[in-house]
């Protein structure tokens, strides 16, 4: 049904339109590939009444995604919630603030489940027996359980120094997992040549156009659930920059069908200091995206140095009257602690990373205290606990007995409860 849908992939460089095939580039000039839809066809079958009918989950904007059939792979992923924050927003000074909590996506705690699903529905619908992905950390277990339920191998190359959470996070489902000797870029160029050379599919890389469309559905899910509109303000985390320019893909595509208001949302991207190629690029008002050779910093998950989409997102935060910046490490631990404190949600470093960069942008006066504003928290911190040792002391031990406990707490701090 949905096979007309799909027009195809698109060079996002010099617009040749190739056939739906597990292909990342253009082969005349190596721009990056896109899909296109058919967007008179999608409105002639999708409404928001169809929409809201269907189940809460990342399928019910299934013609908004580029499977031909029904999908197969990760059912239940998408659906999280949005957390009108009032706690946080009174801390920040602004008036109206959300968190898409993407950290209790299912099944993996993380936004990969989204881009997984389509991407190892897609890769069942061209027949691999085998798939894959290069990962800083979340798309290793993303991929590792979606392909176990799904019945496929998988291989996963990580770099050789992730958070114990992210590896064993991959390795209990059975995975083919395999830590690199390097950082993110030489993982995704070793998976570059098997990928060619054993005709795998791998998620990221030749299956990239397809994986990168789930990452819409939670800028879908952020305007629904906005009571059909897009916000004032997003500001989201950047790895390779694919998900920021798909959130705004999103809301366009909901303008398009006529879904929501015109769109004027201001796209904020967040990094590390430690690895910000694309903030750098943004805040230098740069053209080429210089690459950073050694990432450092406690933001694994966000660590490329040399991002596949930087280029165009550095391009879409400045059109859409963005903007990006980086925080330390020191500065994305004090964010997951007040994340934590104000609306009890524990995400990870790049919940920090993203946090800490709002608090930037709000004192920078670039996101307006009026507006709506939505922070996209895209990981759990249960799977970065590394981060936070030896920052929140240690709790202190007391024998059974009240006496222990009254002089700790001091018998004062209690209330007399049937007094
Ligand atoms: C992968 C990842 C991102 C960024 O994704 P890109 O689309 O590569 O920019 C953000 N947050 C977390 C937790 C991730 O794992
Ligand atoms: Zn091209």
């Amino acid at each position: 049904m949905s096979e007309e849908l799909v027009r195809g992939l698109k060079c996002r460089l010099c617009g040749k339109i190739y056939e739906k095939s597990p292909l990342n580039f253009c082969t005349d000039d190596f721009g990056p590939l896109e899909v296109v839809y058919d967007y008179e066809a999608v409105a002639s079958t999708l409404t928001k009444a169809s929409i809201t009918a269907r189940p809460h989950n990342m399928w019910r904007y299934r013609e908004l995604l580029p499977i031909d059939g029904e999908p197969t792979v990760g059912l239940n992923v998408g659906g999280t919630p949005l957390v009108r924050a009032d706690r946080l927003a009174k801390a920040l000074g602004i008036a109206e603030l959300y968190i898409k909590n993407d950290a209790v996506n299912h099944p993996t705690l993380s936004f990969k489940d989204r881009v997984v699903a389509v991407a190892l529905s897609k890769a069942v619908e061209f027949g691999f027996r085998t798939v894959g992905c290069a990962s800083t950390g979340n798309l290793a277990g993303s991929v590792a359980a979606n392909a176990a339920a799904a019945g496929l191998e998988a291989y996963v190359l990580i770099p050789d120094n992730l958070e114990q959470g992210k590896v064993l996070g991959a390795m209990i489902y059975g995975a083919k997992v395999i830590a690199v000797e390097g950082n993110y870029d030489h993982v995704n160029r070793l998976c570059s040549q098997i990928a060619f050379k054993f005709g795998w599919g791998f998620v990221n890389v030749n299956l990239r156009p397809f994986y990168a469309e789930g990452s819409k559905t939670m800028g879908f899910e952020i305007a629904e659930d906005l009571g059909w509109r897009a916000p004032d303000h997003v500001v989201a985390p950047m790895a390779g920059g694919s998900l920021i320019g798909k959130l705004l893909k999103a809301f366009k595509e909901f303008e398009t069908l006529g879904f929501i208001p015109k769109v004027s949302t201001k796209m904020f991207g967040a990094q590390a200091t430690g690895c910000n190629p694309i903030s750098n690029t943004v805040k230098t008002d740069a053209l080429k995206v210089r690459p950073i050779r050694n990432p450092n910093t406690i933001a694994k998950s966000l660590a490329i140095g040399d991002p596949a989409d930087g280029y165009f997102a550095s391009q879409l935060i400045r059109d859409s009257g963005g903007w990006s910046e980086d925080v330390d490490d020191d500065a994305i631990v004090d964010a997951m602690k007040l994340l934590a404190e104000t609306e009890g949600i524990f995400a990870e470093t790049a919940g920090g990373v993203t946090l800490a960069v709002a608090q930037k942008l709000i004192a920078q006066g670039r996101i307006d205290r009026d507006g709506s504003t939505v922070l996209c928290i895209t990981g759990n911190g249960l799977k970065t606990q590394e981060a936070l040792i030896g920052k929140l002391g240690r709790p202190p031990v007391i024998k059974p007995n009240m006496a222990e406990f009254e002089a700790l707490v001091g018998s004062e701090a209690g209330e007399l409860v049937g007094a």
